[in-house]
């Protein structure tokens, strides 16, 4: 019987695994537990929402709309990588889906049948993620998301002893759902599937202790990288002010935001327009997604990728 986790090591757990946690309003108590049981737990779901923006998709999570109450999922994982944890206990995610494929998450079987009947309540059996996607098979899923995805349900899997198997999609369990789908990386990036998240969530349960840790980067100096923000631009040729900037590029250029080519060093227009572009991935918009660095978007970048942040 694996018996919910309760609502500090569900927390500790995706931490623990590396992950970025942001806790929303009552979310230890918002729940659906007054309609149904919660638990035993079977396994974790992962969903797309349907949703741009950061705010917009939290806010939608925590509290459901006219016909489906929230919470609609334990956790929300946003562009760049954190989770929002948004409800504890029963959540309205997972539907009725198949029984079959219950069983075989249960004993952690593969393949997984195939999701052709919904008789069996998923809303009591699974932690659940939505993830932020338009779901329109074009919004790409940048790098740093599907790490979080990955490393999140690792993190709950290793809290229950649970394996890679236990880590399902919407699409897999409820007849008719096609979450979560999109390219990876870009618009023309390899498609995301479960199978490439469960390879990841094996690998990381797998990887406890890395047996070829990667020597560290040096830490990315937020003034100084904003200072070079601020005047390479205007400059001529493609001087190089702060050699931390080639850090910065080689992250935005993995996130498939920059061209390879301006990873450079010279915090240039193509530079500024990256960064924007991470800006508004990581929920920011309007002036505050305007190519200069800030602490909390260039710390993100830095779990991702990773180096630290000083001032
Ligand atoms: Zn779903």
């Amino acid at each position: 019987m694996a018996l919910p986790l309760s609502a500090s090591a569900f927390r500790a757990a995706i931490k623990g695994a590396g992950v970025t946690v942001v806790e929303v309003g009552n979310w230890t108590r918002h729940n659906r537990n007054h309609k149904g049981p919660w638990g035993p737990m079977r396994g974790v779901m992962i969903h797309h929402t349907v949703t741009s923006g950061t705010a917009h998709s939290v806010d939608l999570c925590r509290r459901g709309h006219a016909t489906l109450p929230g919470p609609l999922c334990h956790g929300v994982i946003d562009k760049s990588g954190r989770v929002h944890l948004v409800g504890y206990g029963r959540a309205n995610h997972a539907g009725l889906g198949d029984g079959d494929v219950l069983a075989a998450v249960t004993a952690e079987r593969s393949p997984l049948p195939a999701d052709n009947e919904a008789d069996a309540d998923g809303n009591r059996y699974f932690y659940g993620f939505e993830c932020v996607n338009m779901g329109d098979g074009e919004d790409p899923w940048p790098q740093v998301q599907v790490e979080a995805i990955a490393r999140a349900a690792a993190g709950i899997c290793r809290a229950h002893g649970w394996g890679a198997e236990s880590v399902i999609g919407h699409m897999e369990w409820q007849p008719g759902k096609i979450d979560p789908r999109g390219p990876i990386g870009h618009r023309s990036g390899p498609a995301l599937t479960m199978a490439k998240i469960r390879a990841r969530v094996e690998q990381l349960l797998d990887d406890d202790t890395p047996s070829k840790p990667k020597p560290p980067k040096p830490p990315v100096d937020l003034s100084r990288l904003v200072a070079a923000a601020r005047t390479d631009p205007a400059k001529p040729g493609a001087p190089v002010s702060y050699a931390g900037a080639r850090i910065v590029e080689d992250a935005l250029a993995a996130e498939g935001l920059l061209a390879k080519k301006y990873a450079d060093g010279h915090f240039g227009t193509q530079t500024k327009a990256a960064y924007r572009a991470w800006q508004r991935r990581c929920g920011y918009s309007g002036t505050d997604a305007d190519g200069i660095p800030g602490r909390d978007s260039l710390a993100a970048l830095g779990r991702a990728h990773g180096f630290t942040v000083t001032a």
